[in-house]
C-alpha cells in the first residue's frame, strides 16, 4: 500500500478532501494535512488555492522531496506554476478522477502523456494534456478529524453542490475552471456527505459552487426552483437551518420561491455579487446585471425577512472617480446588513488577468498614485474609504473606534500589497 500525503497550506478546502477521498478509495494510505510541517513522503498532492501561494510557499515546496503534484485553482495556468515551483506535475482543472493515473505515473508504470489533464516539463518547455470534467457522481471526501476547528469565513466546510456557471464575469475563474454549463451532483450524494461531515464534527455549512441558486439548473442562465428548494431542505434537515448558509448569489438568478426557501432553510442571509454601482463598470466586468436589478433584488430579499450582504469591487482598471462615486452611492442607498469590499484581483485565466498583463502602472489603480499621501495608490484609498463608509451606512451603523479604523487601514493596505504582488506575477516581473 502506497502512503500519500494530500497537503493544503491553510484550510482543508473541499477539493483537497475530495482528492484524498479518491486516493483512499483506490486503496492507498492517505494522510490529509494542513500546513507543511514535517511532511516526509514519497508522493504528495499539493492543493494551492491562491496565486500568491506560488511565491509564499515556493521555498518550502521546492525543498520538499518525493513526487510532487500540484492542483487546485492555480492549475489554471500551469506555465505560471512551473515558473515558481519545481514540481513534477500539475493537474489542470478537475482532478479527482485522475489521481489513479497520477499514482501509476509516480510508480513509473506509465508516462506523463498518459495522464489526462497533466501538465509537465519537457526538454522543449511545458506539455499539456487535454483535461476533462469529472463525473458528478463521486466518492465521499476524506474528512480530517479536526474539521470541527475549521473556520473558513465562518463555515466549517463549503459543500460543492454543482460545478460551472453560465456567467461571464471578467474577474472570475469559475467558468474557465469548471465550464459554463451547470453540472449538479445527485442530491442523495450531497446529503450523505453532509451527514458524514456532521458526524465528524463539522458544524457550520456553506454551499459553494459559484452561484448557489444554480443547483439543478438545466437551462442556460435559468434556475430550477424545485431542485434548489429540495437541496436546502435536505441539507438543513441534517445541519439545522441556522447552520446553513448560501453565499454568492447573482441578483438576476433569484425568484420569490428561491428567497422563500433561503428564508426557511438557512440562517437567513443572502450574499449578492453587486460589484459596482456603475453601469459602465458592470458592462466592462461583463457582469450582465444592472444597478436597478440590484436594488430590486435587495428589496425582494427584505420582503422575505432576509439579511442582505453585498460584495463590491473597487480599483478595477478603468474605474474613474465618477464610477467609484456611483458605487458608493448605491452601497449607501441599499443600507445592507454587511459589506465585502475588495480591490479587483487579477486571477490567472480570466479576462482581467489578461488585461493587467499589459496595463501600464499609470493606468492600473493599484499602482496609480493617490493625491492623498496617506495612501500609496488610488485603489488603496478607494478600498479604505469604502470600508470606512460601509460601517456608517449599513442597516445598523457600527461606531468607528480607533481600533476599527486601524483594522480598516490594515485591510486596505494588505489588499493592495496582495494585488500588487499578483499583478507582478502575472506580468512575469516577480
Ligand atoms: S462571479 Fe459568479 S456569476 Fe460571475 S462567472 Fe463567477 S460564479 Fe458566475
Amino acid at each position: 500500500m502506497t502512503h500519500v500525503v494530500v497537503l493544503t497550506p491553510e484550510h482543508y478546502n473541499y477539493g483537497s478532501m475530495l482528492i484524498a477521498g479518491a486516493l483512499r478509495d483506490l486503496g492507498h494510505s492517505v494522510e490529509l494535512r494542513k500546513g507543511f510541517d514535517g511532511v516526509d513522503t514519497e508522493i504528495v498532492f499539493i492543493s494551492l488555492q491562491s496565486t500568491i501561494h506560488l511565491v509564499k510557499y515556493r521555498d518550502i515546496i521546492n525543498n520538499m522531496g518525493g513526487f510532487r503534484v500540484v492542483g487546485g485553482p492555480v492549475s489554471i495556468d500551469p506555465g505560471m506554476v512551473f515558473r515558481y515551483l519545481d514540481v513534477d506535475l500539475v493537474i489542470r482543472g478537475e482532478g479527482e478522477d485522475k489521481v489513479g493515473d497520477v499514482m501509476e505515473l509516480a510508480a513509473g508504470r506509465c508516462e506523463p502523456d498518459d495522464v489526462p489533464g497533466a501538465a509537465f516539463r519537457t526538454s522543449d518547455g511545458i506539455s499539456m494534456n487535454e483535461s476533462s470534467p469529472c463525473p458528478m457522481k463521486r466518492v465521499l471526501p476524506l474528512i480530517p478529524c479536526d474539521i470541527s476547528r475549521e473556520d473558513i469565513r465562518g463555515a466549517s466546510v463549503y459543500i460543492e453542490t454543482h460545478r460551472g456557471c453560465p456567467g461571464n464575469c471578467t474577474f472570475c475563474q469559475v467558468p474557465e475552471f469548471f465550464g459554463r454549463k451547470v453540472r449538479s451532483r445527485p442530491l442523495e450524494d450531497i446529503i450523505r456527505e453532509v451527514r458524514q461531515l456532521k458526524a465528524s464534527g463539522a458544524r457550520r455549512f456553506a454551499i459553494s459552487g459559484g452561484t448557489g441558486t444554480l443547483y439543478g439548473s438545466s437551462k442556460f442562465r435559468g434556475i430550477d426552483e424545485d431542485s434548489f428548494r429540495d437541496l436546502l431542505r435536505g441539507i438543513s434537515e441534517v445541519t439545522g437551518a441556522r447552520n446553513l448558509t448560501v453565499p454568492d448569489i447573482r441578483v438576476d438568478m433569484i425568484s420569490e420561491d428561491v428567497l422563500e426557501a433561503i428564508s426557511k432553510y438557512t440562517n437567513g442571509w443572502v450574499f449578492y455579487g453587486v460589484e459596482s454601482g456603475s453601469q459602465r463598470m458592470l458592462r466592462k466586468m461583463k457582469k450582465g446585471i444592472t444597478p436597478d436589478q440590484v436594488v430590486e433584488a435587495v428589496e425582494l430579499a427584505r420582503r422575505y425577512n432576509l439579511r442582505v450582504a453585498g460584495s463590491f469591487i473597487v480599483g478595477y482598471p478603468g474605474e474613474g472617480e465618477e464610477e467609484y462615486q456611483e458605487t458608493l452611492e448605491i452601497a449607501d442607498e441599499l443600507m445592507l446588513d454587511d459589506y465585502f469590499v475588495s480591490i479587483a484581483e487579477p486571477l490567472p485565466g480570466t479576462e482581467l488577468g489578461e488585461e493587467v498583463k499589459n496595463l501600464s502602472d499609470d493606468e492600473n489603480p493599484v499602482f496609480m498614485r493617490s493625491s492623498n499621501r496617506r495612501f500609496e495608490s488610488v485603489a488603496e484609498e478607494r478600498a479604505f474609504n469604502f470600508l470606512l463608509e460601509s460601517y456608517v451606512f449599513r442597516s445598523v451603523p457600527v461606531p468607528v473606534t480607533s481600533r476599527l479604523l486601524k483594522s480598516i487601514r490594515d485591510e486596505a493596505r494588505k489588499q493592495q500589497e496582495h494585488i500588487r504582488t499578483v499583478t507582478r506575477m502575472l506580468q512575469g516581473k516577480l
